[in-house]
């Protein structure tokens, strides 16, 4: 074996090592500029390697963000192309990139510097992995498509099913005293993406966002569309802050997913109401809470939680 190895070229070897690998692997040089991007980083991002090669990383391609929603690129205590050209040591950590459709996907992320045979540091090397269980998740999902519980627009679970889910959950909670929250998530100022973009685009930044929320949610939350621009979560286990956390990393997730129509950039923002479950509720009684809380969002000035729990 060490014998037909080392005759291949090492470029070849690698080459074919790199395409094969199950995880997501790029090269930037000291200029920052990517150099290479392999076919699961096609697959991971939604952008070909031609589309990324000679850019940078912050021009509009991955632009990392950390679970505080703060922009990494050009931050040296929070970029780690630009930690690992300083410290000189691989380094290791989880952060949100920007798939090509817009939204937000979680990856781990190791990187590490490359040194020429004289110990010149000469780039950069990003190796990242999907986080999330998507295999599970398709299959789930050509499940429910079979029982029509599936919005046909978005993928994510539809109003029926959210209701069923409800239903399961309010039952839970009256037997056993098990906590859920839910959110009510209603995009801003929607019906200006459909008139200045086109119903299209306005399908498109349905779909982003509905994929921020399945992506970043954990297995055992259900989050669904309601209807028109509305998506609700159910989380279930949680506390007021816990369930004020998950509300605020999703608000900040969308507000930082974007997509490119033709030359523009386009965002939304969302505003959302976060309630705990309460002895008494019933499905109408609890989503009518959630959405009032969300109204208030609205008229407090948009992308903004609001919960009816005090957070110390
Ligand atoms: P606000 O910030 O107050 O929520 O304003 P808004 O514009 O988001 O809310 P409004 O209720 O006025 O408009 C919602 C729009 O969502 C109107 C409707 O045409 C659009 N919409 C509903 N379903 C779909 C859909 O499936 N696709 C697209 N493209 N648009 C949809
Ligand atoms: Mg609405
Ligand atoms: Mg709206």
């Amino acid at each position: 074996m060490a014998q037909s190895i080392s005759n291949l070229s090492c470029h070849s070897f690698c080459t074919v090592l790199l395409e094969n690998l199950n995880q997501g692997v790029y090269f930037v040089d000291s200029k920052n500029k990517i150099i290479y991007w392999n076919a699961k980083a096609e697959k991971i991002t939604g952008y070909k390697s031609e589309e990324v090669l000679g850019k940078s990383c912050s021009d509009n391609v991955l632009v990392h963000i950390n679970d505080e929603g703060k922009i990494c690129c050009g931050n040296p205590e929070y970029c780690p192309v630009a930690k690992v050209a300083i410290s000189r040591k691989p380094y290791e950590n989880d952060l949100y990139i920007k798939h090509k459709e817009g939204y937000r996907i979680l990856v781990h992320i190791k990187t590490i510097p490359v040194f020429d045979e004289n110990q010149n540091m000469v780039g950069v090397a990003e190796i990242f992995y999907d986080n999330s269980e998507m295999d599970d998740l398709k299959l789930k999902i050509q499940e429910l498509e079979k029982l029509a519980l599936i919005d046909s627009l978005t993928k994510i679970a539809n109003r029926r099913y959210i209701e069923l889910q409800l239903r399961s959950r309010l039952n839970e909670f009256k037997r056993f005293g098990w906590q859920f929250g839910l959110l009510f998530i209603d995009i801003d100022h929607f019906k200006q993406i459909n008139d200045k973009y086109g119903h299209d685009t306005g399908d498109r930044v349905l779909k982003m966002v509905a994929q921020v929320l399945i992506r970043n949610s954990r297995s055992f939350d259900l989050a669904g569309r309601w209807g028109g621009e509305e998506f609700i979560v159910i989380a279930p286990n949680v506390n007021d802050t816990q369930l004020y956390t998950i509300a605020h990393k999703f608000k900040n997730l969308i507000a930082l997913s974007n997509l490119r129509v033709n030359s523009e950039i386009i965002n939304v923002t969302v505003s959302v109401g976060a309630t705990l479950v309460k002895a008494n509720d019933t499905l109408k009684s609890i989503i009518k809470r959630a959405d009032k809380l969300m109204y208030h969002s609205k008229q407090n000035g948009r992308n903004k939680v609001t919960t009816d729990f005090e957070i110390s």
